[in-house]
């Protein structure tokens, strides 16, 4: 067993304060990992102030982990210490269903173990405890490597905010000449403007806040349209392929729904605490659209994404953050002020 520096709220008011965690000893196919950076994902925010359903408390977050390995287990075969590695939103599944067997391990049939605030079915019970730590102690198999030469703290939001948006992209199978809407201009959604464009989509963001237009082109959209101004709203009718929803919060889809073309998919990925105002059947009717939802990636897709990423020079745009600043950049990221991730530096722990 050993002592970890932690960040963990006790209740969902708490705010998040300094606290110590034991983390296993590694078994034989485990990884220990020092972090050296995290980032705070939007999630984290639901699952810490008890927006979502079932919160166990006290419980340290974080799913966006980079670190270096610093043992290994006698069976372990894919690391070596030293080696830069990272874990996303999952550490285990049941490794048998179909799902996991065909790399969905996110959508196993029996319950994926997410990396913080569930069950460790595996490893003598337990809630599993995040990334805002000194360390943590995973199985290799769901553990990534993070592609040389890339910057270790930038890399970090890709665990999550890359591949929940790069799964459906690619599902959709996005490519050259595609037009593709991203609602929501945070961690998430900029992660999508930078994919998308590396898979050769024309990207149009929609915001709620028209200071980060500027930004918006900046990171590679080719157009923005503030979706509170419903002239701009129209002006891009039937216009997209595809729209990948990054909303935090709840919203009504059919304003954006108008702006699919035949065929096109709304794919939702935000969570937002509340329920959403109904979907027009008449919308998707009318142009044959699809409505669908996906959840982050499989850990061979996340290893993919990592690679593409490092192929087109993708990285996320980020602010790093101490641990003191914690509470208040939770804050900054409910009221939309976020460029575009915040990235933990574990060694303010
Ligand atoms: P984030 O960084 O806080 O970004 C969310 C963005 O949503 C904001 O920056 C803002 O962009 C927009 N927004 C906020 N309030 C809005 C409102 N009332 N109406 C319209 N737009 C609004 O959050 P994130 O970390 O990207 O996460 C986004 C959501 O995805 C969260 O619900 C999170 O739990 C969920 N998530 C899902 C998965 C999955 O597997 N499906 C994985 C990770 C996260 P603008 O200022 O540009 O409008
Ligand atoms: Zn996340
Ligand atoms: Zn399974």
């Amino acid at each position: 067993m050993t002592v970890a520096r932690a960040y963990a709220a006790t209740s969902a008011t708490s705010g998040l304060h300094a606290t110590t965690i034991e983390r296993r000893e590694p078994g034989p196919n485990d990884v220990e990992i020092a972090i050296e950076f995290c980032g705070l994902c939007h999630s984290d925010v639901h699952t810490i102030r008890g927006e979502w359903a079932g919160t166990t408390y006290p419980l340290v977050p974080g799913h966006e982990i980079v670190g270096t390995v610093r043992r290994i287990g006698a069976g372990v075969r894919t690391f070596a210490v030293g080696d830069v590695v990272g874990v996303g939103c999952l550490v285990d599944s049941c490794r048998e269903c179909d799902s996991c067997l065909e790399g969905f391990e996110q959508y196993c049939e029996n319950g994926n173990t997410g990396t913080y605030g569930v069950p460790d079915r595996r490893n003598g019970g337990g809630i599993t405890q995040g990334g805002y730590a000194s360390s943590i102690v995973v199985d290799e198999n769901y553990v990534l490597r993070i592609p040389e030469g890339m910057d270790r703290a930038a890399a970090a939001p890709l665990l999550c905010a890359g591949i929940t948006t790069y799964s459906p992209l690619r599902y959709l199978d996005v490519q050259d000449g595609d037009t593709v809407g991203v609602i929501g201009l945070g961690g998430l959604g900029h992660m999508a403007v930078k994919i998308a464009k590396a898979l050769g989509a024309t990207v149009t963001v929609f915001t709620t806040s028209p200071t980060k237009a500027e930004a918006a082109i900046a990171l590679g959209a080719d157009e923005v349209v503030v979706s509170t101004d419903p002239d701009q709203m129209a002006s891009a009718k039937y216009s997209l392929n595809a729209i990948i929803d990054t909303v935090a919060a709840v919203h009504d889809l059919n304003q954006y729904l108008r702006t699919l073309g035949r065929d096109g998919a709304l794919i939702q990925l935000g969570l937002p605490p509340g329920p959403m105002p109904a979907i027009n059947p008449g919308a998707l009717i009318r142009k044959r659209l699809a409505y669908g939802g996906s959840l982050i990636g499989g850990i061979a897709e996340t290893q993919e994404m990592l690679d593409f990423c490092a192929e087109h020079g993708v990285v996320s745009d980020i602010e790093l953050v101490t641990a003191g600043q914690l509470d208040e950049a939770y804050d900054r990221m409910v009221a939309g002020d976020v460029k575009y991730r915040f990235v933990l530096d574990t060694a303010t722990l």
